[in-house]
């Protein structure tokens, strides 16, 4: 997300071929503030606006120039995808009402006359300079959408919808490289106690701090998501060790370390069924992960069973059935 929208749009392109027009353009605009780029031809300034890092986001471009004239690069511009659309000025000795309407089918925002007058082109670009604040107001509401979309607003971790996604993609790739995956359900024991005796605050933080346990855990790649409520779904790839001591060691660390809240220090044990898939399966990707979710479910309900806080791998045949893996991708019910 970009967070310095100032600087940003204070950087400003000029092209013009005439050299002279150039630099004093370029002290006008330093004058008033602006960090001011120069190309002496269409191509040029195209150049700098596909290759920098950060390349800027106000245009002044002559239109009369060799190479790739001012209507050309616009129409170069506006054919590229981009979030951040440059705010171009045309700038042009012509000052019919037939030029002026090439420069905006061709992409410019405004178009200014040849010789420019300080007072005009300065209002000019404070307009340009409302459009991009705007428009960068618009793009960081927009990805803090999609970012909420994705994630858990109480841990931040990502949420099923985008567990799903991924999950997609991983068992895509497994199937493609044969490199296993495990697929974990780790269930809070006992949570609803948490939340009877101390409060929903307390259990709150408790999720928050479980979250960044699991965080901390876990290496960047694997998909750590909260699945709903005091459930949590890891999917494990590239894996070091067997599935099962990866996550016993986690289960140790829950146990063994108590939650801390104020004066409180709240023991919490975790439950932990795992499903693995080596990448051999003619079924569909999305049978394959409502396959691995069902059997991590059942290994889960197995662990619960025998007595909480413990890991349990999926044995085909072994575990009591439990099967609605199609409502689960919908509400999260875990029978
Ligand atoms: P089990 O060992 O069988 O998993 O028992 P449990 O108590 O953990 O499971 P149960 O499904 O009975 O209760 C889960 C509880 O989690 C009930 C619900 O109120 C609580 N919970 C779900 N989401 C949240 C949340 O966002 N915050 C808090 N504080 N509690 C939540
Ligand atoms: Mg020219
Ligand atoms: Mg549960
Ligand atoms: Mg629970």
């Amino acid at each position: 997300m970009k967070f310095n929208l100032l600087i940003e749009i204070m950087k400003v392109l000029i092209a013009d071929d005439d050299k002279v027009l150039r630099m004093l353009m370029e002290r006008q605009l330093q004058g008033w503030g602006f960090e001011v780029i120069t190309a002496q031809d269409g191509e040029e300034a195209f150049k700098i606006l596909t290759t920098e890092s950060e390349p800027p986001r106000m245009l002044i471009l002559d239109w009369e120039m060799p190479n790739l004239d001012g209507i050309g690069l616009c129409r170069k511009i506006r054919a590229l995808e981009s979030n951040d659309p440059p705010y171009i000025v045309l700038v042009t000795a012509h000052s019919d009402q037939e030029h002026l309407a090439t420069a905006l089918q061709a992409g410019a925002n405004d178009y200014i006359s040849k010789p420019t007058k300080a007072v005009e082109l300065r209002a000019r670009l404070g307009v340009g300079l409302r459009t991009l604040e705007l428009q960068n107001r618009l793009n960081i509401a927009n990805e803090m959408l999609a970012y909420k979309a994705e994630h858990d607003e109480l841990t931040g971790l990502q949420n099923r919808a985008s567990l799903i996604e991924h999950l997609d993609n991983e068992i895509e790739r497994t199937k493609r490289t044969g490199e296993p995956l495990a697929l974990a359900i780790c269930d809070i024991d006992f949570f609803k106690r948490v939340n009877d005796t101390y409060g929903h605050p307390v259990g709150d933080r408790v999720l928050k701090e479980f979250a960044e346990r699991m965080k901390d855990t876990f290496r960047p790649y694997d998909l750590v998501s909260r699945y709903g409520g005091e459930e949590f779904v890891v999917c494990c790839t590239s894996l070091e060790s067997e599935p099962e001591s990866i996550f016993e060691r986690f289960r140790g660390a829950i146990e063994s370390t108590p939650f801390l809240d104020k004066d409180l220090s709240l023991g919490i044990t975790v439950s932990i069924g795992i499903a693995t898939f080596d990448g051999i399966s003619t079924m569909a990707t999305k049978e394959i992960m409502l396959g691995l979710i069902s059997d991590s479910d059942k290994a889960l309900y197995a662990a619960k069973n025998s007595g909480r806080n413990q890991v349990v791998m999926y044995q085909p045949n072994q575990h009591t059935e439990c099967e609605q893996p199609e409502e689960m991708l919908n509400d999260g019910q875990i029978c």
